[in-house]
This record gives C-alpha cells, structure tokens and sequence, in this order.
C-alpha cells in the first residue's frame, strides 16, 4: 500500500514508461471517435446515471428480485459477506461437484478474495483463459495493472519471452502467432474442466440473467462448456430491467475499449433445460458484498454506480505515468483511489486519496458521472479528521488555517515569507538551500523551486487597484 515508494520504481521503470503510453491511442483517442456516433452521449449519460441511482436506493428490493427469478430459472443464489466467504463458498460447490480443474473467465471479485491461491490449496487447479489474465498466471501470479486490460504494463516482446520459457516452444514476434499459440495451450483445458468461473458485467433482475461482455472467446466457452458455472460478482452489479441493460450497453464498449459494442456480449439465463444441449447443468450465482453494502446510502454511495469501464484510469496522467501496480491493490486509476481505501481501510492506503491531481478529467469522462475528484477530496478529509496524515502536514494546516482568519497577521507572515525565499534565492542556489530546510525534497530533485516575483500577491493586488 505504499503508492509512493511504488510510484518511484514505477517512474524509474524505462520499459514500462514506454508501454504506458500506448494508453492514448489504445484508450483515450478511440474512446473520443467512439462517442461521437452516439447522437445522445450526454443524455445517455445522464439515463445512466439516474438508473444506477434509482437501483441504489432499492437495491435490497432489485436483488431479491433477481434472486427469485434466477432461481425460477433453476439457479442458486449464494451471499457471500467477504473475500474469505467467496473462496468457501466456490471450494464447497467444487467438492460437491468432484471438481479437479476450474477455467476462469475475467473476473475482479476473485481478484478481491484471492481465489486462485485458495483453489490451488483446496487442491483445485485454476486456469485463467482471459489472454491478459493467462499471462500473468504465468507469471508467477503478477496482479492485473489496468481492470479491462490487465496487461497493460506489458510489451509483446516480454509475452513473446514468456511463452518461449514457459510453452517450451521457439519464441514468436508476431501478435497472432502468440495469441494462436496461447489458444492451443487452453483449448485442452477448456475441454477438462468440470466448472467454469466467471464475472458478470450486469445482473438483470427481472429475467434472473448474468450480462458478460468481452473480447474473446473464451467468455462463452468458460460459460458453457463445464458442467457447473459459477458467476462471481458484486452486488451493486443488479439492474432492473433488459432496456436499463441496452444504456448501459451504449456505453460500456465506448467507454472501455472505443467500441460501439464488444467482440463477444452474452446473456445467460439459468441452468441447462432438458430440451438444451449447450449450458451448465449447475449455475451458481455468489453476489458479493465486502464493503459495498457500507456504502448504500452514505456520502460515498455515487462511488457505487460504476460500471468498471476503466475510462477515468485511461485519462488520469498519474495512471498515465506510474501504471496500475503502483496502486497497490486490484483497483487502480482514480477509481481505485476511492475504492480501495472505502474497501480495505483508510489506514491501509493513505497515499492513495493524494495520488490525484484533481483535474478532473476522470469525472469528465466517467460514463455515470461519478464525481470522483470530489470523493476524493472527501477521503481526504476524512483521513485529516481521523488524524491519520502525518503530524507536520496536520500542524502546518493548523497553522495556515489560524492565520487566514486573521488577515493583518496572514499579510505579515506572508511578507515574511516572500522576503526569506528572495533571500534563500539570492544566487541560483536556493533548490539546494531549501531542500535543507526539509522542503519538498523530492519535488526539487527533478525541477527548481519557483523563484519568488519579489511582492505577495496581497502587495500586488493592493497596487493593481490604486492604480485602476
Ligand atoms: S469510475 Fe467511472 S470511469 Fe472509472 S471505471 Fe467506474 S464507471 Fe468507468
């Protein structure tokens, strides 16, 4: 949890440095083609936003819908309180159903709960068949960097290397010859499996459905191929009804990737029927609360709407330039920045608020206007009244704070002030002279410390207006 040691290596880190930014023409350039083909951007923007809303206040009716019409549809519905309960519950159904081999399909809750890690000791071999997400399988279980696209932090020539070492094979350069070469290694897994584990993008309420949208195939065969399938997702994922899907829809593709819709998009409905051929017999639905219930009606509920489309990360130029490990835990960006401290603990991620510069080009881009500059700024304050920003930053505010209410005090210090940096500033050395004095040491390594103009500003102001 420590985003500032990591932002460091991450700054340091040449070959990273060069595949961050791919992020503008991969995200944000084909995001800006992608919204203007939708006359009513905006308006959609704002039926989005007020559905997630309407769902949130109801959101304990909505789920008890969609638990009553997915088990009508030969479901099971599971509650799982936290990550530990996410594990037990998927190692039960997999002993139940005399599973050896899972294949997994994307999905952030198991990332939440650590999941592979306990099936691997529950003695379940897990698969990751999502490329991005069977790359970093394969190394040694890195954590995904980006929530759409987990190997962002990668290049190909790094992939290429890897499959080489790890598939045993010769070392191939181009794109598609990885991707074939990764499809014949999981195309037998595919086949073995007894269950298949899965997120959900939307739950709709009143069909009892699970909405995946993806890229790949292997969404679909993760879903109905094995035997038993169990969807792991949020509950702040439920929708009421397919039309509040089709807005929604209009957005997710455009906001996360630039598409107007996504290679694969696939709505399941309940177990396999007699007169079916394809599906699960057995369909499992965990609905996950590990901190989202805590936030249904409180001043970070907006922080509930998100849909995961990854836009504010693509935007934000501290994701831009550090790259998602650095945060941490398995929500980077801006969003990130609110969920993991809401989610683990403001003590467990103090840096985060502050990893910000609040330009607010993430609450611009947000599909459903998520304000998050100001969430941000409210863990911020958060963190000042539970005393849990260091003593000097606390007294320094304290301090600025008393002499701004007394203005004739406030002109003196500052006057005082200017005129002490004119005097560290004499010659060029006063970088140096200031990072003695404690003052922004690390801020003065990279760039000078702005030279003082020689008046305050209240000097200048007062000038201005005698001579207007
Ligand atoms: S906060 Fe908004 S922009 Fe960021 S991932 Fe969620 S929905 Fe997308």
């Amino acid at each position: 949890m420590h985003f500032k040691a990591r932002a460091g290596q991450k700054l340091a880190d040449v070959i990273l440095q060069d595949n961050l930014k791919k992020a503008k023409s991969k995200f944000v350039d084909r995001r800006a083609t992608a919204i203007l083909d939708l006359d009513d951007f905006e308006a959609t923007r704002d039926s989005a936003t007020a559905l997630r809303d309407r769902v949130l206040n109801d959101l304990d009716l909505w789920l008890e819908k969609f638990e009553q019409q997915a088990a009508k549809s030969g479901a099971s519905v599971l509650w799982a309180r936290d990550g530990a309960e996410i594990c037990w519950l998927v190692i039960d159904i997999a002993h139940r159903h005399g599973v050896k081999k899972a294949i997994k399909s994307k999905s952030m809750l198991s990332e939440e709960a650590g999941l592979n890690q306990a099936l691997e000791t529950a003695g379940i071999q897990p698969v990751e068949t999502d490329l991005g997400e069977y790359i970093l399988q394969i190394s040694d279980n890195e954590p995904p960097s980006h929530i759409i696209a987990p190997v962002f932090h990668k290049s190909k020539e790094e992939v290429s290397a890897l499959f080489a070492r790890t598939h045993h094979l010769p070392a191939k350069d181009d794109i598609q010859a990885l991707t074939r070469e990764a499809r014949e290694v999981l195309r037998p897994h595919f086949l073995s499996a007894e269950m298949g584990i899965s997120g959900g993008n939307f739950l709709i309420a009143e069909t009892g459905s699970v909405a995946l949208v993806t890229n790949e195939g292997n969404g679909r065969m993760v879903t109905t191929l094995p035997k038993v399938h169990v969807v792991i997702t949020g509950i702040e994922k439920v929708i009421p009804t397919l039309e509040d899907l089709a807005t929604l829809m209009r957005l997710l593709p455009r906001s996360a990737t630039g598409q107007s819709i996504s290679n694969y998009f696939s709505l399941l409905t309940g177990a396999k029927q007699a007169a079916e051929s394809d599906g699960p017999e057995h369909l499992y639905f965990i609905l996950v609360d590990n901190g989202r219930a805590d936030l249904v009606g409180g001043e970070f509920a907006e922080m509930l709407r998100c849909i995961r489309c990854g836009a504010c990360m693509n935007h934000c130029p501290v994701y831009q330039a550090v790259g998602g490990h650095a945060y941490g835990w398995v929500y980077p960006g801006p969003m990130g920045a609110v969920l993991t401290p809401l989610f683990t603990g403001m003590q467990n991620a103090l840096d985060l608020p502050q990893a910000a510069t609040l330009c607010n080009q993430c609450g611009v881009v947000c599909p459903v206007k998520i304000p998050l500059p100001q969430l941000l700024l409210k863990l911020r304050a958060k963190q000042v009244e539970a005393h849990l920003r260091p003593f000097g930053e606390r007294l320094g505010l304290r301090a600025w704070a008393w002499l701004a209410l007394h203005p004739a005090l406030y002109a003196l210090a500052t006057r005082i002030g200017v005129r002490y940096l004119l005097w560290l500033a004499r010659d060029g050395k006063r970088n140096d002279r200031i990072r003695v004095l404690g003052v922004a040491p690390e801020w003065t390594l990279g760039r000078d410390f702005p030279a003082p103009e020689g008046k305050t500003f209240r000097e200048l102001y007062a000038a201005r207006k005698e001579t207007a």
